[in-house]
């Protein structure tokens, strides 16, 4: 049995997070097993504030580094053992001075370079592999930590977005089951590969749950685990709605969309290398390791239930671009997308009339998209934008029968006076998503939640 274990950033903070982690690994003496670590909790925010530092006349390049490398060699003054202590403390004044480097290389070019902001935001991981690390070689758990780029794990070298290449499968499985031979436990880095010219490259924000996901699919698991501070994934935030349930089974694609809006229980890249290999993932809480919580596979188990989840997104507005043209010249909607794309702005929600598109991207995104669009020049008629808005999702596999699910949702928010400004369904069939005032979301999703769930 080979298992994928990921541990995130929230759960890896204090000496006893580290011991209960390296514990729980322990306690799995009959399997092989990989773990997956994020950097600890607050690390990656204090790089990129290291990093923006780095770029200023005088920066606080000296105080950022002291305070984490502070940080991870507290961890390991909790080491029992003298020389594993002594061992993994060079390790960390050795990634520290390759981040010192990183930093001064910034400050010195007053320019940080997605390139350069990729490699800084990457010391998290590899310091925190090394406290891992140390933390089950002192529980007499005999391991071994990497870095992800000397495991192959390649990307395609798009920075701070990156994703897998083919190339990887192959060159993980053979540096890693290299490693498990010897009956080591490997613990390698998340967040990050490296493009063939070795360019460090990081998957984004949250981004560790896809490395466990390549490496997982890349070895074959028998599962992936992603250990966590909460139990699985809800029926609904528990803080909205009180009668949240559990979920106990999600299909991949529901995961994924769920995933997706931000229930940052599993980053939603992680599911489509799973999904190739057909390997579970289970979702499980440090604090009751006994319990498996959700358990995702293929299987696409009737529930009774029709909608499995109501997930919101806020934040966001819509843009509206209104053109006549639309109706009858082909290409119309490509030459709107094409400037939204290229100016590196995520669309979540596309609803389309023959005159109009309207599409909601992030509120952060507004001054960049509206630059991109007037780029365009005269090719729309009308060009809007609404604030104060949220997207609501109805999730669920059950939603492919033509079950009457849009009559409930409409029936039930027109119960509650709230109005619905735009829909969409994914071709997908298992995401039914409305858009409506920000001031209403949470009426909306406890009366859908009440309604449908
Ligand atoms: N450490 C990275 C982050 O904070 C990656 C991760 O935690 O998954 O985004
Ligand atoms: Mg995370």
């Amino acid at each position: 049995m080979l298992t994928v274990m990921k541990f995130g950033g929230s759960i890896l903070s204090t000496a006893e997070d580290l011991r209960r982690a390296a514990g729980i690994i322990k306690a799995r003496s009959k399997e092989r097993k990989v773990v997956v670590v994020s950097a600890l909790k607050g690390v990656t925010d204090s790089l990129i504030g290291a990093g923006k530092s780095a770029l200023q006349k005088e920066p606080n390049t000296q105080q950022y580094c002291s305070e984490l490398k502070g940080m991870h060699l507290q961890l390991l003054g909790a080491i029992k053992d003298p020389i594993i202590r002594a061992n993994s403390k060079d390790l960390i004044e050795e990634k520290m001075a390759g981040l010192e480097r990183a930093l001064l290389g910034v400050h010195y070019l007053g320019e940080m370079s997605p390139k350069a902001l990729d490699l800084v935001q990457t010391f998290g991981e590899r310091l925190s592999a090394v406290v891992v690390a140390a933390f089950l070689n002192d529980e007499g758990e005999k391991s071994v930590s990497v870095e992800a780029h000397e495991a192959g794990l390649f990307t395609d070298g798009c920075f701070g977005k990156a994703r897998t290449t083919e190339k990887a499968e192959a060159e993980i499985r053979g540096k890693l089951l290299h490693l498990l031979k010897q009956k080591k436990t490997v613990v390698i880095t998340g967040f990050f590969g490296a493009d063939e010219q070795g360019n460090i490259c990081c998957f984004g924000r949250g981004g560790s749950d896809y490395s466990a996901g390549i490496i997982a699919a890349a070895l074959g698991a028998d599962r992936l685990e992603l250990w966590k501070d909460v139990p699985g994934f809800y029926s609904a935030d528990p803080k909205t709605v009180k009668k949240a349930v559990l979920l106990k089974e999600l299909s991949y694609d529901e995961a994924e969309e769920i995933g997706y809006f931000g229930a940052k229980i599993l980053h939603p890249k992680t599911i489509a290398p799973v999904r190739k290999k057909g390997i579970p993932v289970v979702v499980k809480n440090v604090l009751t390791p006994g319990i498996d919580g959700t358990i995702v596979t293929a299987a696409n188990k009737k529930s009774e239930k029709v909608i499995k989840a109501i997930s919101s997104k806020t934040g966001i507005i819509a843009v509206t671009v209104k053109s006549a043209e639309m109706a009858t010249t082909p290409g119309v909607l490509a030459k709107i997308f094409a400037p939204i794309a290229e100016a590196g702005i995520e669309v979540d929600f596309v609803s389309t009339s023959e005159t109009s598109v309207s599409f909601t991207i992030d509120k952060k995104e507004k001054d960049k998209a509206m630059q991109a669009l007037q780029s365009l020049g005269n090719c729309f008629d009308m060009l809007s934008v609404e604030e104060g808005i949220a997207l609501v999702a109805a999730i669920g596999e059950g939603m492919k029968p033509s079950v009457d699910i849009t009559g409930k949702v409409f029936g039930a928010l027109a119960k509650e006076g709230i109005n619905v400004e735009m829909i969409s369904q994914g071709a997908s069939e298992i995401n039914l998503s409305l858009i409506i005032k920000e001031k209403d979301l949470a009426k909306a999703i406890n009366a859908l939640h009440a309604a449908i769930v």
